[in-house]
C-alpha cells in the first residue's frame, strides 16, 4: 500500500469533525457515513490508477459541502420532472403528453381523499367507473358508447381477445405494425387468440383481398394506423366506408387501431394526415382504439369508442378487469376531455395541442431570448438557428414541424460531455446532438424553463 492510501483519513476521524456533526443534524447520520465512505473509496480508487492524483481538502469546508450535495443528490426521486427541449412534442422517453393544469389539479383530489369511483350518487348503489367518461367520450366522438382501459396496447388486445379469440383477424399486410419495439400486432393478435390472416401486399391491398379472406372463421377486419411510417409510392388501401360496408355484409366487426386518436383537426395549424375519431367512425368503423397520452393531451390511458352492440361484448370479458385503467387517470382522463368542451378551447389549454399550434414567431423569440442568456451569463457560443420538430408518439411521422433551436457549442470538450452534464443538473434538460452540437429545440420549451435551462448550462461546462 502505498504512503497515500495509508495516510488518507479515516471514516471516523472525519465523522467526528464539526462540519460532519452539523451534517448529521440537518440529514441523518446513515447517509452522512455512507457518503464519506463512497467518497474514500472513490479516492482509494483514484490513486491506484493514479498515485500521484492530487487529493481532497479532507477537513476543509468545500469537502463537506461535497458531501452535502451527495446526500442532497441521493435524496432525489428517481422518476423527476426534466426539461425536453429535443423538439419531440409527444417524447415517449419522457412522459408523452405534459398534463394540463386542471388534469392534474383532478388527479390530486382524487388521490387526497375518497371518491365516488364507482358509486353512482344519484341511488346510492355501487356504478362503474367506466361510465364516468363514457358520456364525454361519445359527445366528442360521435361514438354509440365508449370504455377506457389502461392504454391503446390493452384496448387492442381485450378487443381483439373479446372480438375474435378462436376466430381469424383479416388485416393488411401494409399495415403490421411495432410500435416502440414492444407492440407488434402480430404479436397482439395471436396473444389474443385470435388468427392473423394476412391480406395484400406491402404498398397495395384491395377490397378484394378483404373479400376473398372471408371465411366461416372470420371474426374481424382490423386496420391499423401506420402511426410511425408511410409506405410511399405506388400504394392503394381501401375506403374504410368500402370495407366496412363488407364487413356488415359478412357479419363481421371493422375495426381500427388508430394509436394517435385526435379529437379535433389539426389541419388549420398545418398538420395534416392524421384521422380525427369522429371522422373515422362516420365512415361506418364499428370500434376504434386511441391512446389517452399522445395527441388527446391527457394521462396514460386507451380507449375503445364506437357501436354500442359491440362495446358490451366487451364490457363482461375478464381481461377487462386485468387492464382496467385507474382512479387517478381516471380524473385526469375526465379534466383533460372538458377542456375539449365550451367555453374551453383544447388549444389554449391541452400542452401538446399548445406546443403544437404555437406560433413560430414566438419559438423564434424565445430562441433568441435563451441565446442572449447565454452569451451574456456563460463562456458557451450558442446561436439561433432554424429547426425542425416532430409531433413524436408515433403520430404525424411524416410532417415537419417549423421551429427553432439554440446550438450550443462548448469551448472546450465534445457536445456529449456537455449533454451528459444537462442530464445530471436539476432539473435535467434534454437536448438532442447533431452535426457535433447540441441542440435545444425552443418548440416543446417554455418561457417559464429558460432559467433553468440557463443554470443547467453554467454548471455543466465541461
Ligand atoms: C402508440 C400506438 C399504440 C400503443 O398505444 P399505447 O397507448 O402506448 O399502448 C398502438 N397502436 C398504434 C397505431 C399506436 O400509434
Amino acid at each position: 500500500m502505498s504512503d497515500r492510501l495509508r495516510q488518507l483519513p479515516q471514516v471516523q476521524s472525519l465523522l467526528e469533525a464539526a462540519p460532519a456533526q452539523a451534517l448529521m443534524a440537518r440529514f441523518s447520520r446513515d447517509e452522512v457515513v455512507e457518503q464519506v465512505r463512497t467518497v474514500l473509496q472513490e479516492v482509494r480508487d483514484g490513486l491506484r490508477v493514479d498515485p500521484k492524483r492530487p487529493l481532497p481538502d479532507f477537513f476543509a469546508e468545500p469537502f463537506f459541502d461535497g458531501l452535502a450535495a451527495r446526500i442532497r443528490f441521493a435524496r432525489r426521486s428517481l422518476l423527476t420532472r426534466v426539461i425536453n427541449a429535443t423538439g419531440i412534442v409527444i417524447h415517449t422517453n419522457l412522459g408523452r403528453a405534459p398534463l394540463a393544469p386542471e388534469a392534474f389539479a383532478a388527479m390530486q383530489a382524487a388521490a387526497a381523499g375518497y371518491s365516488n369511483l364507482e358509486l353512482d350518487l344519484d341511488t346510492g348503489k355501487r356504478g362503474s367507473r367506466y361510465q364516468l367518461v363514457e358520456g364525454l367520450l361519445c359527445e366528442l366522438t360521435g361514438a354509440e358508447a365508449a370504455i377506457v382501459v389502461n392504454n391503446c396496447a390493452a384496448a387492442v388486445l381485450v378487443s381483439l381477445s373479446a372480438l375474435a379469440a378462436g376466430g381469424d383477424v383479416v388485416a393488411s399486410r401494409g399495415e403490421m405494425i411495432e410500435i416502440g419495439g414492444s407492440f407488434r400486432l402480430p404479436d397482439v393478435i395471436r396473444q389474443s387468440g385470435a388468427r392473423l390472416v394476412e391480406i395484400g401486399a406491402t404498398n397495395k391491398t384491395r377490397l378484394s383481398d378483404y373479400e376473398q379472406a372471408v371465411s366461416d372463421t372470420t371474426r374481424v377486419f382490423l386496420k391499423s394506423h401506420t402511426s410511425n411510417y408511410r409506405i410511399v409510392g405506388f400504394t392503394a388501401t381501401p375506403d374504410r366506408k368500402d370495407i366496412a360496408t363488407l364487413a356488415h355484409a359478412h357479419d363481421l366487426v371493422f375495426m381500427e387501431d388508430l394509436g394517435s386518436g385526435v379529437l379535433v383537426d389539426l389541419a388549420p395549424y398545418g398538420l395534416v394526415d392524421e384521422p380525427v375519431v369522429s371522422d373515422i367512425l362516420k365512415t361506418g368503423v364499428d370500434l376504434v382504439a386511441f391512446s389517452g397520452d399522445k395527441l388527446l393531451g391527457g394521462p396514460q390511458a386507451g380507449m375503445i369508442a364506437g357501436r354500442k352492440s359491440v362495446i358490451d361484448q366487451l364490457k363482461s370479458h375478464p381481461l377487462l378487469r386485468a387492464v382496467r385503467i385507474d382512479k387517478l387517470s381516471l380524473a385526469a382522463l375526465e379534466a383533460t376531455l372538458r377542456l375539449y368542451k365550451p367555453p374551453h378551447n383544447p388549444f389554449h389549454k391541452i400542452p401538446v395541442l399548445e406546443a403544437l399550434a404555437q406560433d413560430t414567431a414566438s419559438i423564434r423569440a424565445r430562441a433568441e431570448d435563451l441565446t442572449a442568456l447565454i452569451k451574456a451569463h456563460t463562456p458557451l457560443n450558442a446561436e439561433t438557428q432554424s429547426s425542425i420538430a416532430r409531433a413524436g408518439g408515433g403520430s404525424l411521422p411524416q410532417q415537419d414541424l417549423e421551429s427553432f433551436a439554440v446550438v450550443v457549442t462548448p469551448p472546450t470538450g465534445s457536445p456529449e460531455a456537455l449533454a451528459a452534464g444537462l442530464r445530471r443538473s436539476t432539473p435535467p434538460v434534454i437536448g438532442r446532438i447533431a452535426e457535433d452540437r447540441l441542440h435545444l429545440d425552443m418548440r416543446t420549451v417554455t418561457n417559464a424553463d429558460l432559467p433553468d435551462i440557463l443554470t443547467a448550462l453554467r454548471q455543466a461546462v465541461p
